[in-house]
């Protein structure tokens, strides 16, 4: 962690897990600002722009998903890292959160450990996010994506992808351990809203992983949500 303290704002109207989530972030050495309904989170937020929020889904008054709309849409709040933190069998929650563009979520309900060691994960991969630049070749354990060039090496060996195939990794790639939606990578490979099924989205994982090979694995599914590129090749 760096000299200077960090604020992590607790959106959760849950007093007992308000109270655990305080204790222990405090204990890890962040400033903590909480929050137990919709508008006093965005008061809070408001008031004191946070380094990171973790934030409840259901809520009184505005719920997690409308707060992460809103954080989003307005350029002084867009970049500020959220976990939702969501409880079991909201899969269809974590999806729309996701393509509302929270970065992470955490089922209730949660060890605080695996919780603290996320609050830095998402932390460290938004400020990598903000120096990564978009033309610099990917190396990811044996893999190589030269971005300019529609180029895949596995091992030293070169592998040919379809453009859809290798934007779909690309995007993956790019951001490691990020949870992508299915919408999401949609978007991601086509630029913009065009409708298309899971199933599609599907198959273009099962080509690349077949492809890939030795690589396959990197690209992992999340049940219910989506897929993710493992982390920390
Ligand atoms: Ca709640």
């Amino acid at each position: 962690m760096s000299d200077q303290k960090k604020t992590v704002l607790v959106v959760e109207d849950e007093e007992d897990i308000l109270a655990l989530l305080h204790f222990n972030l405090i204990k890890a050495g962040y400033n903590v600002d909480c929050a137990t309904h919709g508008e006093e989170a965005l008061a809070a937020v408001s008031a004191q722009k946070p380094h990171l929020i973790l934030l409840d889904l259901m809520l009184p008054g505005i719920d997690g998903l409308e707060i992460c709309r809103r954080l989003r849409n307005d350029e002084a709040t867009s970049e500020i890292p959220i976990i939702m933190l969501t409880a079991c069998g909201e899969e269809a929650d974590v999806v729309r959160g996701l393509e509302l563009g929270a970065d992470d979520y955490v089922t209730k309900p949660f060890s605080i450990k695996v919780l603290l060691a996320r609050v830095q994960t998402v932390m460290r991969r938004r400020s990598e996010l903000q120096e990564q630049t978009e033309t610099e070749e990917l190396v990811r354990g044996a893999l190589r994506i030269h971005p300019g060039r529609n180029l895949v090496q596995v091992d030293g060996a070169t592998v040919e992808l379809t453009f859809t195939e290798f934007r779909v990794l690309e995007a993956l790639a790019g951001r490691p351990g990020w949870v992508f939606t299915r919408y999401q990578i949609v978007n991601a490979v086509r630029g913009e809203d065009y409708a298309v099924t899971d199933r599609a989205v599907d198959v273009q994982i099962a080509g690349l992983r077949k492809k890939l090979g030795a690589c396959g694995h990197y690209i992992e599914t999340v049940r219910g949500v989506g897929y993710r590129f493992l982390e920390g090749l």
